[in-house]
């Protein structure tokens, strides 16, 4: 059979989930969706509707009450809002931890921390402790961390949504430049509309109370992507316009 014409493969199933907390109303009802290989999927949001819970159900980090999570068994990179890096270390030693975790051998270290701080642009940053480095430049760190594991899905929780916009931007770019070079699988919470058209090839939009998926769109424009360009296109507007519909139109 043509490689084209192969069905894509299931990364990730979500059936019917529910999730809540203690005796309290679900917070996450009835979810389902899936992940292809490879695909680029941003869940978007208001405060509030399970984004982050979602993720951590998949992480296996909290149950659910009901529904399946299917996932093979694979390596979950997962990426926080808030940076997770030890303090004490130096970005060389903060990316060794992904290293570690993925059983790279300490003799292939320097080489492989070499190439990953050239990915995300950091060369000559390698003795410097997260104290000494910008928010964005201490996000790219445990971006380099989470690549040095090599995940097969990344659940990436609003992983720019604390840095300035034109940082943010920037951030967005590299992720892509790297996603194009790799495509893996990634789960990409955002609560920034303009963020999720830009980046994914699906933008699922959820709603809170409880916790739901009220609209799902493809997002077809051409890979590679320009952010930059991407936003000056009228196809970009009219998507983002849709998707502030679907969030204006629940409550
Ligand atoms: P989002 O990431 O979309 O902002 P969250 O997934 O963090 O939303 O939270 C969804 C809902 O679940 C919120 O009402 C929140 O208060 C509740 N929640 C999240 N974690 C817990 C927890 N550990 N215990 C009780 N309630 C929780
Ligand atoms: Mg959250």
């Amino acid at each position: 059979m043509d490689g084209a014409m192969m069905p894509a493969k299931t990364t990730l199933a979500i059936e019917h989930l529910e999730v809540g907390f203690g005796s309290a109303a679900s917070v996450i009802n009835d979810v389902s969706l899936t992940v292809q290989e490879g695909e680029f999927v941003a869940i978007v949001g208001p405060s509030g509707c399970g984004k982050s819970t979602l993720l951590k159900v998949i992480a296996g980090l909290v149950p659910s009450r009901s529904g399946a999570v299917q996932m093979g068994r694979l390596k979950i990179g997962y990426m926080f809002q808030r940076d997770t890096l030890l303090p004490w270390a130096t970005t060389a030693s903060n990316i060794a931890v992904g290293l570690e975790l993925a059983g790279v051998p300490k003799s292939a270290h320097a080489a492989r921390i070499a190439e990953l701080l050239s990915l995300v642009r950091l060369d000559g940053y390698e003795s410097h402790r997260p104290e000494a480095l910008s928010g964005g430049m201490r996000q790219r760190v445990s971006l380099a961390r989470l690549l040095a594991y090599e995940p097969d899905i990344y659940l990436m929780d609003e992983p720019f949504g604390a840095l300035d916009y034109q940082t943010k931007i920037l951030m967005g770019r590299e992720l892509l430049r790297i996603w194009d070079a790799r495509r893996r699988s990634i789960v990409f919470v955002t609560h920034d509309i303009e963020e999720a058209v830009t980046l994914a090839d699906r933008v699922i939009v959820m709603a809170a109370h409880p916790g739901r998926i009220v609209a799902t769109h493809e997002i077809g424009f051409e890979r590679p992507r320009d952010p930059r360009r991407l936003r000056s296109d009228p196809r970009f507007a009219a998507m983002v316009e849709t998707i502030w519909s679907d969030l204006s139109l629940v409550d």
